[in-house]
């Protein structure tokens, strides 16, 4: 419901109306812990990190007092316990190039945060190359060289309809020839043929491997958080067509309040390496789990 969505935090109704006062005790019975739990499914943590977090917090309180200050200490400190293993920033290795494929389905983000990255790395004094991967969608391109512009990065495209596997050869190519720290490779994101875009993948791995038996060194997978347990079925798609290292969650700056990277944390354990918080080109962030317990906790 709207009202929902406005809300906070997802402890807001749990204590009844007037529950938003901090200081109102409640005895933690089942009709609680069956709210709580179910609060947290609606959050998109997912039904067994749900269930799991909220016996975690019943264990040895049932029947006892608590105020809503409390429960949401109690929930803030099992989701940061939940998220602060796969809170790394993308690891930086000496190979050069360092190549990161990035992937993921059209609107998540990918071309957006490739833009962001590049100019993060950039700014650390890397040398960075971009291969707009995407060869099939014109606007991607664009949208790409666009962001490579503002980043200060070379974007290496190819003709409309061509083959990425071939792009993605030329640039690791001109990526080893000028001595680049970096190379980040767009892919497509047409799920709706599967096994095309996971033979596209498989291709660009294969003749990227031919410059460089260990590339990609990273496989990002980028999300939309405000897509939901849709994000779940994302990774279990990505990680059967490519290998997926890492995430990066994006639009975490508007009403979403991120659930579902709980339940991505507890279920697959992969590293969640930065946020997206806006449209701009600062706007990502590293990924703080107590910062981010705090705000989904409200
Ligand atoms: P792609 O199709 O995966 O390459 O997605 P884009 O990078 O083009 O992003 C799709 C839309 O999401 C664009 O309108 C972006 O401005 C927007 N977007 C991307 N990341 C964020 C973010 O972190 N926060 C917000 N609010 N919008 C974002």
């Amino acid at each position: 419901a709207p009202e929902e969505a406005s809300k906070p935090g997802i402890l807001g109704r749990l204590m009844g109306r007037g529950g938003e006062s901090a200081d109102l005790r409640r005895v933690l019975d089942d009709d609680m812990l069956e709210s709580l739990e179910e609060l947290l499914i609606q959050s998109d943590m997912g039904v067994d990190t749900a269930l799991r977090v909220s016996a975690n917090i019943a264990e040895g309180r049932m029947g006892k007092k608590l105020s809503v200050t409390e429960i949401k200490g109690l929930l803030a400190g099992e989701i940061a316990r939940i998220m602060e293993p796969v809170a790394k920033p993308l690891p930086l290795y000496a190979t050069k190039p360092q190549v990161v494929l990035v992937v993921g389905v059209n609107g998540s983000g990918k071309t957006t945060t490739i833009g962001k990255l590049a100019s993060q790395f950039r700014a650390a004094g890397k040398k960075v190359v971009i291969a707009a991967g995407d060869t099939f969608r014109a606007a991607a391109v664009e949208q790409l060289q666009v962001w490579g512009d503002r980043a200060g990065v070379p974007v290496l495209t190819a003709p409309e309809g061509s083959d990425p596997a071939s792009l993605a050869y030329d640039a690791m190519t001109k990526a080893q020839e000028d001595g680049a720290d970096l190379l980040m490779i767009d892919t497509a994101g047409r799920l709706q043929n599967r096994q095309d875009l996971m033979e596209e993948l498989a291709k660009i791995v294969r003749v990227i491997r031919k410059k460089d038996p260990d590339a990609p060194h990273n496989t990002l997978l980028v999300l939309d958080a405000t897509t939901g347990q849709n994000a779940v079925t994302q990774v279990e798609v990505f990680r059967k067509i490519s290998d997926v290292s890492g995430l990066v969650m994006t639009k975490l700056d508007g009403t979403a309040r991120g659930g579902v990277l709980v339940s991505l944390a507890d279920k697959f354990g992969l590293p969640i390496h930065a946020i997206g918080v806006g449209e701009q080109i600062d706007d990502l962030a590293p990924f703080d789990p107590e910062e981010f317990a705090a705000a989904l906790t409200g």
